[in-house]
């Protein structure tokens, strides 16, 4: 296994090739190994600890910006370890190969009548990735982030030691990897807990709303007694109707309310369809949107889709992996993006601060003329990991497009909406960011964490073999 790493006790180094973050704009040229064994990672590490090599840990790539990739060495592409281990009916626990996929989990889980606890807009991250930036998920309000359901994992730290980490055991590097950016070691092998449901189908409340307030009222009228809520914000208009949008809340269904839950429950009536209409493609879908990819075509799209949204606020069923991962719909949309590319800038705010903070983010683009084309507004509750992004109140990612020509101008927005999210007492989030500076991270993390991150930084790795070039920008520079 992985003989093809290796020379003997040397690494077998394939030919660098462009490595991308997922929204196209960030790449390294990297030579990429994909170790499948715990052997094979083992290994890799204690060469890079012996010859001074830099790496970085890549599960799935969908970190946006460049949390996983590395201009000065190695990526370790963890796809390859990926099998499910372990699983429990009764407690509905599992233990799995951290390159296992939120995909391959919940394939596995669904006609077991289990579903993951946490996802993310797509199912294409890994376990192992998807612990490193704690994600979260439509569910956040309520379930917090994916941390929360860890039971314990094997890490493989960056200096070679294998450590078993619960929240008995080991607790520093637990609270300190999950959260940790991939910069302290390798998660090896995860346990943790899904969540029964009865029903291979939610029921989805959809909902438009006039502004952001109504937006806002109707999140903390209904976050109690909802399973999810997403928001989705068109962020081109303005005055009386900034921030208006649509809502999609969602409830699973209670063991009894579903009589058709032995059908709706199996994997083959989850698979999201491959054609739209029966007819065309999804991977074509794109293609369709390409024209409509420029600040005209997406003041429209966005309009209709509000419009649209209007008369539809009646109540339907909805399968989990359709409502969960409603991006995959598409393959490959953001390729609407080229020959430029994407980032997506998320931010986490303070209850008491929302309003004011978002009107003034939504109303600053739109006064530089650099109007988010996809706008998503969530509700989150605090969590207790070290380098945690979350806390209650709002976040809201908005995708822009970059281009040669927009870049500089982009940037230059961001910094300023840094300084609307830094005197709100917002938060940033790594694995969506490209332009986050030391200096903001510092105020908005604490000096003081930022430096004990550090400090841990040179317990774990002392010398410096994990990597990324987000760790260089925010940390390092
Ligand atoms: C369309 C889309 C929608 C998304 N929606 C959401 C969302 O709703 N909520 C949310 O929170 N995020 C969301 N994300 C972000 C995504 O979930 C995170 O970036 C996640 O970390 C990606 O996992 P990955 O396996 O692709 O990891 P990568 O992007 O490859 O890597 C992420 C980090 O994990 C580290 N890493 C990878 N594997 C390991 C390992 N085994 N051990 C230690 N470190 C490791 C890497 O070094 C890197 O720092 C979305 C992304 C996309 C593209």
């Amino acid at each position: 296994m992985d003989s093809n790493i290796f020379q003997g006790d040397a690494l077998n180094v394939p030919q660098a090739e462009k490595v991308y973050g997922w929204g196209m704009t960030q790449y390294s040229n990297s030579p990429v190994l994909k170790p499948s064994t715990e052997e094979g990672i083992k290994k890799i590490f204690s060469i890079a600890n012996r010859d001074g090599l830099k790496l970085v840990l890549r599960g799935g790539g969908n970190s946006y910006g460049d949390a996983a990739i590395n201009s000065e060495g190695l990526v370790v592409d963890l796809s390859n370890y990926n099998k499910i281990l372990d699983w429990n009916e009764e407690t509905g626990t599992i233990r799995l190969e951290s390159g296992v996929t939120i995909q391959q989990l919940w394939e596995f889980a669904i006609e077991k009548g289990y579903w993951p606890p946490v996802v993310s807009g797509t199912m294409f991250p890994t376990i192992g990735g998807a612990l490193s930036m704690n994600i979260h998920g439509k569910n956040n309000f309520a379930a917090g982030t994916l941390g929360e359901y860890v039971t314990q994992f094997t890490f493989l730290t960056a200096k070679g030691e294998k450590v078993k980490c619960n929240k008995k055991e080991n607790t520093e590097l637990f609270y300190l990897a999950i959260g940790g950016i991939g910069v302290m070691g390798c998660f090896l092998e995860i346990e943790l807990k899904l969540k029964k449901i009865y029903s291979g189908k939610i029921r989805v409340y959809p909902k438009a709303t006039k502004n952001l307030q109504e937006m806002l009222d109707y999140f903390e009228e209904n976050y109690q007694n909802s399973d999810y809520l997403v928001g989705w914000i068109d962020a081109f208009a303005s005055g009386k109707a900034l921030g208006r949008g649509l809502i999609h809340k969602a409830v699973n269904l209670k063991q009894g309310e579903d009589p058709n839950h032995s059908q709706t429950i199996l994997l083959k009536n989850q698979i999201l369809p491959k054609r739209f209409f029966g007819v065309i493609p999804k991977s074509w879908m794109w293609l369709f949107l390409y024209p409509f990819t420029n600040n005209l075509g997406m003041k429209f799209v966005n309009f209709v889709k509000y419009v649209v949204g209007i008369p539809f606020e009646k109540p339907y069923l909805q399968g989990h992996a359709e409502y969960s991962f409603l991006l995959d719909y598409v393959p490959n949309w953001k390729f609407i993006y080229k020959p430029g590319s994407m980032i997506q800038y998320q931010v986490f705010l303070p209850l008491e601060n929302a309003h004011n903070a978002l009107s003034e983010i939504l109303t600053t683009c739109q006064k530089h003329k650099l109007v988010s084309y996809l706008a998503v507004f969530k509700r989150n509750k605090g969590d207790n990991f070290f380098l945690s992004y979350i806390m209650e109140g709002y976040s809201l990612a908005l995708d822009f497009p970059v281009t040669k020509k927009n870049k500089d101008k982009l940037w230059a927005l961001t910094y300023q909406l840094d300084e609307i999210v830094l005197k709100n007492k917002g938060k940033f989030y790594f694995a969506k960011d490209s332009t986050l500076r030391p200096e903001i991270a510092k105020q908005a993390y604490g000096e003081k964490v930022v430096n004990k991150f550090l400090t841990f930084k040179a317990k774990y790795d002392p010398n410096g073999i994990l990597q990324s070039d987000l760790f260089k920008r925010v940390f390092l520079s």
